[in-house]
């Protein structure tokens, strides 16, 4: 940071919980790889910032309203949002499973999903493709504001099915969140910083520049391995 950025401090928004990305650890602190790159990305940079966990729809809320500078939510960088916002360099590669609940047998295509509701989360890129199959394969949506909501309702079973990334949901099995995945990924985006076309471009230059410096020094891969094994 330089003059400009001088006595800020930024409001980043972020999801509740999307584990490995943003979740509380057992001191309820908010722990996860988005979390810790920021931290590193606004010391390398010397920045300083708020962390706001509003949840995903309601942190892209909050950036469209100007109560957020930016978000960091393991938001995925589609060509219908880079309409509105500007992203920082991708930092993650994702892409959108479906799974439904370990115990289920019946589910395993989207052809089983017929007459059939399924969950989605509000906003995201996981309800945007279930949104872009559902006539074709006749099934109905319900709408989560928290992935862990979704997560439920499909255990419960009023659900059979739900949207979701695949580095979160693989995350979440290793976790034993009673999921398992039936689908091969469809092709998704990567993750990126967003802040609004036009405002704080100071913010995602810093973000840019220290990603480049923590991939250099080795730190980016340190908090990546941090929160997923290699094995
Ligand atoms: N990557 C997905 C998206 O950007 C989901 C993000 C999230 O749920 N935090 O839409």
């Amino acid at each position: 940071g330089g003059a400009q950025t001088e006595g800020k401090v930024y409001q980043i928004a972020t999801d509740t919980t999307f584990a490995p990305f943003e979740f509380q650890n057992d001191a309820g602190e908010y722990v996860g790889i988005d979390i810790d790159l920021l931290k590193a990305i606004a010391e390398d940079q010397c920045f300083e910032y708020k962390l706001n966990p509003l949840g995903f729809n309601a942190a892209v809320a909050a950036l469209e309203s100007n109560q957020a500078d930016a978000v960091i939510a393991g938001m995925s960088i589609t060509d219908e949002r880079k309409e509105k916002y500007n992203f920082s360099e991708p930092y993650f590669d994702s892409g959108v499973v479906m799974a439904v609940s370990n115990s289920n047998e019946d589910i395993t295509s989207y052809k089983d999903l017929e007459g059939k509701k399924v969950a989605v989360k509000t906003g995201t890129e996981g309800a945007g493709f279930a949104e872009s199959i559902k006539e074709q394969y006749g099934f109905e949506l319900t709408y989560f504001e928290e992935s862990s909501f979704m997560y439920e309702d499909v255990k419960t079973g009023n659900t059979v099915a739900c949207f979701e990334d695949y580095p979160v949901m693989a995350y979440g099995i290793t976790q034993n969140n009673g999921l398992k995945i039936v689908t091969d990924m469809e092709k998704g985006n990567s993750y990126g910083f967003a802040v609004l076309k036009d405002k704080n471009s100071e913010l995602l230059e810093m973000f840019d520049k220290g990603l480049s410096n923590l991939i250099e020094s080795g730190k980016y891969q340190e908090i990546l391995d941090k929160y997923i094994s290699a094995k």
